[in-house]
């Protein structure tokens, strides 16, 4: 008898990896307003953690800025009492206009 299922083949990599676990926020941020440039939340993370002596690593992006944000006593929900060159700022996927891109690592978004 003919197999007529297919075994599905495997997701497609897409060019950075996806994380597996989403940060814990149903909001989706799609990047980060960091000093005047967009940048990607990986790379985000990647400038944040030396920057901010970040012990622990392994966690989502916004965990370590909010962890930051207390170190450099930033308040995160006050975005007016802070500029991007101070703290990042949260760009929305709603927010992203076709055609950006990483300031840091070039990757689309
Ligand atoms: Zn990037």
């Amino acid at each position: 008898m003919p197999r007529t299922h297919m075994p599905l083949p495997e997701k497609p990599r897409s060019k950075h990896e996806v994380h597996r676990s989403r940060p814990g926020s149903s909001i989706d941020i799609a990047a980060y307003f960091y000093g005047e440039q967009t940048v990607c939340p990986d790379c985000v993370k990647d400038l944040a953690i030396p920057y901010y002596q970040i012990s622990n690593p392994d966690r989502s992006t916004e965990d370590i800025l909010n962890e930051a944000a207390l170190k450099a006593r930033i308040d995160r929900h006050g975005e007016d009492s802070f500029n991007s060159h101070e703290f990042p700022k949260v760009i929305f996927a709603s927010d992203i206009a076709g055609g950006d891109y990483c300031f840091v690592c070039l990757r689309s978004l």
